[in-house]
């Protein structure tokens, strides 16, 4: 009889194993990979175990246990290509009764007729104020407490194509609006104070349709800075009130036949998450494979002390690799603990679920199941072509709690100190949390506007 620890596959060595039912781990005779099959994933309910199991033994997953089987990581993920027909049972997930309620309050506005893309916090932080990006693709400045509604400017206007999708981000101080294409190569910065285009974002050509464009403002010593993608390889950082770049170093690409230049970076930069303090910058790109790898370095030591720094500087980190999976939701708990969703390292087995890193060491310090986030894909056309292109959906938030949500629930409330689940609404997906009055905005299916807060009952 085989022992159920030691491992049937070829790879007896392997560090990593996982499980599998043996009616899986047939190949075809001298075939290096095994064929694809239709399978079902099946949660233990200990911790995140799973096993993977043909279609007969999922008609009783209860008794399939004789034929489950330790194989190596790889041929987990391996068997994972063929064709997932669901999952049986969860991850284990730490649940805890908290006393915490959402509490929701009507806005009363004069009728609006367009339904809101994303909205961002604006400051002051003490007023419920937001920006707000709308299927008339106007840029509103919103105002929740004095209810109302202000036109900012419109894509049309700052010099930007409507037709695919837009991403906002706004400087600490409110005055400055960045506008990307997501998923495209332009941008811009719009200052609102002035009322005009601070700067106008490119980012080249080289396969911008699987990366968000990167483009977040950092507060350093009373200055707002922006980090921008000027290429695929490429950030920088340019101080928006004069344009002026701040990160002036020698090309980072090179064409074909010509000398590959030092501090050459073989990374896709996607999207970016500031620390609370400004002081580091996460980012969720990619590599060839493709693998998305999520890597931080600090921002101070960028600016003052080694322009490289994005690069191949001492304070860049590597936190954690996935394959054929990258730009999911991310965010930071403290000055130096960065949230990073999902667990596992291949995104036909990604668990829900959040990592949390430390920045500074790079060492995982936590991990718990539960949180959910959900991959779409996304109709563009690309270099002329209709294509499609894989997007994932899902926030999270930090303010005492995790908050995570998704654009059709649920939104969960969790503890990261232990990873339990304090609150979970099924019904609830807000556009925006508003950390300086601790909102969540949301804008019901009649067009009307809520806020809502968490409450505790000790
Ligand atoms: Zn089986
Ligand atoms: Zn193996």
């Amino acid at each position: 009889m085989t022992h159920m620890n030691s491992i049937v596959c070829d790879h007896c060595e392997a560090e990593k194993v996982g499980k599998a039912c043996e009616h899986l781990l047939a190949k075809k005779v001298g075939g290096e990979y095994y064929p694809s099959q239709e399978h079902l994933r099946n949660f233990t309910g200990r911790g995140i175990e799973f096993i993977l199991i043909c279609p007969q033994c999922g008609e009783r997953p209860d008794h399939g246990e004789p034929f489950w089987r330790t194989v190596c990581d790889s041929c987990v993920q391996d068997i994972s290509c063929g064709k997932r027909l669901g999952d049986f049972g969860n991850p284990q997930v730490l649940t805890r009764q908290s006393g915490l309620k959402l509490v929701h309050q009507a806005v009363v506005l004069p009728t609006c007729n367009f339904r809101v893309i994303a909205a961002k916090p604006l400051a002051p932080f003490d007023a419920a104020a937001w920006i707000i990006l709308t299927d008339t693709h106007e840029l509103i400045e919103f105002n929740a407490c004095k209810p109302s509604l202000h036109l900012a400017t419109t894509i049309s206007a700052l010099g930007l194509s409507s037709d695919q999708p837009i991403t906002v981000s706004v400087s600490r101080n409110g005055q400055f609006v960045a506008v990307t294409h997501t998923y495209g190569r332009d941008g811009v910065v719009f200052d609102r104070i002035k009322k005009r285009v601070a700067m106008r974002l490119l980012r080249g050509e080289y396969y911008p349709e699987h990366c968000k464009f990167s483009a977040v403002f950092f507060e350093l010593e009373n200055r707002q800075l922006l980090i921008h993608a000027t290429d695929w390889n490429r950030l920088d950082i340019s101080d928006p009130e004069n344009g002026s770049l701040l990160t002036q170093r020698t090309p980072t690409s090179y064409l074909q036949g010509e000398v590959r230049p030092p501090h050459y970076l073989d990374y896709f930069h996607c999207g970016l998450a500031i620390s609370p303090n400004s002081e580091w910058v996460a980012d969720n790109g990619w590599v060839w494979h493709p693998v998305g790898i999520v890597v931080a370095w600090n921002l101070r030591r960028w600016l003052k002390e080694n322009v490289w720094e994005a690069e191949d500087g001492e304070s860049k980190k590597s936190l954690c690799s996935r394959s054929y999976y990258w730009d999911g939701p991310m965010c930071w708990i403290d000055n130096r603990t960065v949230a990073v969703w999902g667990l596992g390292e291949d995104d036909l087995l990604l668990i829900p679920g959040v990592r949390l890193f430390d920045v500074e060491s790079g060492v995982e310090k936590f991990s718990f199941a539960g949180p959910i986030a959900s991959p779409s894909t996304l109709p563009m056309n690309v270099r002329g072509k209709e294509q499609t292109v894989s997007h994932q959906l899902g926030t999270l938030a930090f303010d005492r709690w995790l908050f995570s949500w998704q654009p059709k629930g649920p939104f969960s409330v969790w503890d990261v100190n232990d990873g339990a689940r304090l609150l979970i609404e099924s019904d609830f997906a807000p556009l925006s949390y508003h950390p300086g009055t601790k909102t969540f905005l949301s804008q019901l299916v009649d067009g009307t506007f809520r806020l809502s807060t968490i409450h505790e009952n000790l």
